[in-house]
């Protein structure tokens, strides 16, 4: 596992990576203004990472994020990017330092692994895992959570340049699922680069400034995302979706069921779910209509399943349609397919 992630990470290296990102950028955007910052993963927003969570912005047991919707957690310091499932970090996804800076600390050593209740003791007083922490100067700090042990190649002490590979990916940590937690302070306070200008207490649907560079990645604030979505051949639980592989779970001619599913993250309060399969002349299979939600959910996961007719499968295209439906507006919809 460490040669790997060692072996693809020098792959990264070696394609050049530091040539292009970034190169026409200073660290500021003026002298003392704030820090400008390169998005600090080799993935792509929207496509192959996501933001799961944002800064908390409510000062009280609850928890809002800038935008004043619920993609965070009550005391949640950072921004956490996450990939889809386990499959895409076992490729080796590279953290990239998000600006040029000085590495001020490294924690290497701290095992992979998904967090549950059982395990959480074990990442007490290391909750961000295998980390980085670069100073950028003028008070600026970015701190890099959860890597992949025995990934890290930034050394305490070391020069690292904007766009350059400090580790990749990993599981390590207080952390549910594979993610770059990545934490932004200017003098010891945290800073939502998301959001820099608004205080810590408050929120605002307006776009405002932020701190990374939009030339490089699109950034808006996006929730009701299906992250994951296909057919397998029998009941799962949200878990197989994180630990990815469910490709060798293909429905087959012989296979006993059809399931449908998705996961879907940042739905709001008052969403109801539809979710729909239909058969290769478009007739319906199975459909259902799930209750409109209370309270806005971080993570959702719906499955639905055909059962196998008597005389087997009929050949041809399956279809299913995930639609979410809010004050009779639908808000979004995805339709995904099988062949047999
Ligand atoms: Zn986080």
């Amino acid at each position: 596992m460490e040669r790997i992630a060692k072996t693809v990470l020098r792959l990264v290296v070696l394609i050049g990576l530091t040539a292009t990102i970034g190169g026409n950028l200073t660290d500021r955007a003026l002298a003392g203004g704030p820090i400008v910052l390169t998005f600090p993963l080799e993935c792509t927003l929207g496509v192959n990472c996501f933001v799961q969570n944002y800064v908390d912005h409510d000062p009280g047991a609850g928890y809002k994020d800038f935008h004043c919707g619920a993609m965070t957690y009550d005391g949640h310091d950072g921004t956490d990017f996450r990939l889809p499932s386990m499959d895409f970090q076992r490729k080796g996804i590279a953290v990239l330092a998000a600006a040029s800076g000085t590495v001020l600390r490294v924690r290497d050593g701290v095992p992979d692994e998904l967090m549950t209740s059982a395990t959480k003791a074990n990442s007490a007083g290391a909750e961000c895992g295998n980390g980085v922490v670069i100073d950028h100067g003028d008070g600026w700090e970015t701190q890099y959570c959860h890597m992949a042990k025995g990934s890290i190649i930034a050394k305490p002490n070391a020069k690292v340049k904007r766009g350059e590979p400090v580790g990749l990916i990993g599981l390590s940590g207080a952390t549910m699922f594979p993610h770059l937690h990545l934490t932004v302070r200017h003098n010891g306070v945290v800073v939502d680069p998301m959001a820099p200008d608004l205080a810590s207490d408050s929120c605002s649907d307006k776009a405002g400034s932020i701190l990374f560079d939009s030339n490089w990645q699109k950034f808006e604030y996006q929730n009701r995302i299906v992250l994951n979505y296909g057919f397998v051949d029998g009941p799962l639980i949200m878990s197989d979706i994180e630990q990815g592989g469910l490709s060798t779970r293909q429905p087959k001619k012989e296979s006993d069921a059809l399931v449908a599913y998705v996961r879907v993250m940042g739905i709001e309060t008052g969403d109801s779910q539809v979710f729909a399969v239909f058969g290769p002349d478009g007739e319906s299979l199975s459909s259902r209509k799930f209750p409109a939600i209370d309270r806005p959910k971080a993570q959702n996961m719906l499955y639905i399943g055909v059962k196998r007719p008597n005389d087997g499968w009929k050949p041809g295209v399956y279809s299913a349609l995930y639609t979410i439906v809010n004050n009779q507006q639908t808000k979004m919809s995805k339709w995904f397919y099988l062949q047999f």
